[in-house]
């Protein structure tokens, strides 16, 4: 089937959306409230969920392994999450007062990060990451930062630069990425501030650290990258990561925004078995609510204010309902069981993949781990952002508009997310999911 019919039974069954969208788009840029969410012709628009699928306006039925970008790891809907919200709503939403809820939470964290010290609740990725930065700062009193090309880590100005280059001529070389400015009105100054370095790449951290001797406060990274795509950290490469800022006395961020509370009960820290001195949290963090924190090692525990010099503010912070949801995420659905289930249906859910790529000869690899999945249209699974750049966009673009007709969300609309396995998925789920995603193979 050519794309072409593909995209013709794709709005034939969704006239509703087609509607909502158009009338959208007068009131709010591409009639969308985040860009990520539009493709061609037209998103579908949701109407509900429960478990792991979803429906639309048009009464379209989906699978749903995008999970709203990581965010949702119970399901949704579910059934304890949404009693302890609605008895946390009973007795109000918000006070801007402190209430003894956010305590539990905060133990919570710091049973499951051992290695931090303490955390502090913010709402959203971007949030964290900002005082993550703004905390590194402040502590080392040095204005640098060095991020990963490719990485995604929120859209405030420190930060959304090489997130993801798309002109060669302007990404320098590979083993000394050129910064690139992501958005119209970020300032150059703001910028200059933020160097670039290689995944996997120990050699080019210690380069780049040197041209920058003394300047460098914080390195923010992805313990795994899922920022375009899955991309794991090469054996040993965390660990040198780690004895390299020790050495050049850079704090270590993880920003596991994406990775955080997913890949195991401590995250990307104890999935990797490499500690950082700050960790951002976001996404499954909440429970299907806004949510985050960023937490440090005990040396920073002094460096908020008050007494310390550094302003951490924020009318939502700690509101009673997402930390409400959170802790019952937290605390009664993500147990031992439930990590292990996503693991062993992410196995199952990686291997059918592989079956029908193999099946069907088409050129594409699987990348990922725990539970988080991307299917690269290229002969090898990449090791930095670079080698994604060769991907056949335009067989994934058919592949993935083949399954959001017939049912399967299999991720957010761009090559670089991935899927994720949620706790209420159950194999007949992904065995029904890998049929439609064979189908899918075969139409390329
Ligand atoms: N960091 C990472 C690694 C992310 O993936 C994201 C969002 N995709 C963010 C930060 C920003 O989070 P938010 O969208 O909640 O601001």
């Amino acid at each position: 089937m050519e794309l072409a019919q593909i995209i013709e039974q794709y709005k034939k069954k969704r006239p509703k959306s087609a509607q909502l969208h158009a009338q959208a788009a007068t009131l709010i840029q591409g009639g969308v409230a985040s860009p990520f969410r539009y493709y061609e012709p037209f998103p579908f628009f949701v109407e509900r969920g429960k478990g792991c699928r979803i429906w639309d306006v048009d009464g379209n039925e989906y699978i749903d392994f995008n999970n709203c970008y990581g965010a949702i790891i119970a399901g949704h809907a579910h059934p304890e999450i949404n009693a302890a919200i609605h008895e946390q709503a009973e007795k109000g939403t918000m006070f801007g007062i402190p209430g003894a809820i956010t305590e539990k939470l905060l133990r919570e964290l710091l049973r499951r990060y051992p290695g931090m010290g303490f955390f502090r609740i913010s709402n959203t990725g971007n949030e964290a990451t900002l005082y993550a930065i703004r905390m590194a700062r402040a502590y080392t009193g040095k204005d640098k930062i060095i991020k990963v090309e490719g990485c995604y880590h929120g859209c405030h100005d420190a930060v959304l630069i090489s997130d993801k280059p798309h002109w060669p001529a302007q990404m320098g070389p590979a083993w000394a990425p050129t910064p690139t400015i992501e958005s119209a009105g970020i300032l150059y100054d703001t910028a200059k501030n933020t160097l670039v370095v290689p995944w996997n790449d120990p050699d080019a951290l210690v380069a780049c650290l040197d041209r920058n001797l003394g300047e460098v406060a914080a390195l923010i990274m992805e313990p795994v990258v899922a920022n375009f795509g899955m991309c794991l950290p090469d054996k040993g490469y965390l660990e040198k990561v780690r004895e390299i800022t020790r050495r050049y006395n850079v704090v270590l961020i993880f920003d596991e925004v994406k990775v955080g509370i997913r890949l195991a009960p401590g995250g990307g820290t104890e999935f990797t078995g490499v500690t950082p001195d700050i960790v951002c949290l976001s996404k499954a963090f909440g429970g299907g609510m806004p949510i985050a924190a960023f937490g440090a090692t005990a040396d920073f525990f002094d460096m908020i204010y008050p007494p310390g010099p550094m302003i951490h503010f924020g009318t939502y912070n700690a509101n009673p309902v997402s930390i409400a949801a959170s802790l019952a995420c937290l605390t009664r659905v993500m147990t031992g069981d439930a990590y292990k289930r996503i693991r062993s249906l992410g196995e199952r859910f990686k291997k059918g993949v592989e079956d029908s790529i193999e099946r069907h000869g088409v050129e594409a690899v699987v990348s990922g781990t725990g539970g988080m999945y991307t299917v690269f249209f290229q002969e090898r699974i990449p090791r930095n952002f670079r080698e994604t750049l060769g991907m056949d966009r335009k067989k994934w673009h058919k592949w993935w508009m083949y399954l959001v007709t017939n049912g399967v969300y299999f991720s957010a609309p761009s090559p670089y997310e991935e899927t994720f396995i949620s706790a209420a998925m159950t194999e007949k789920d992904i065995d029904e999911a890998l049929g439609i995603i064979d189908d899918a193979f075969k139409q390329l």
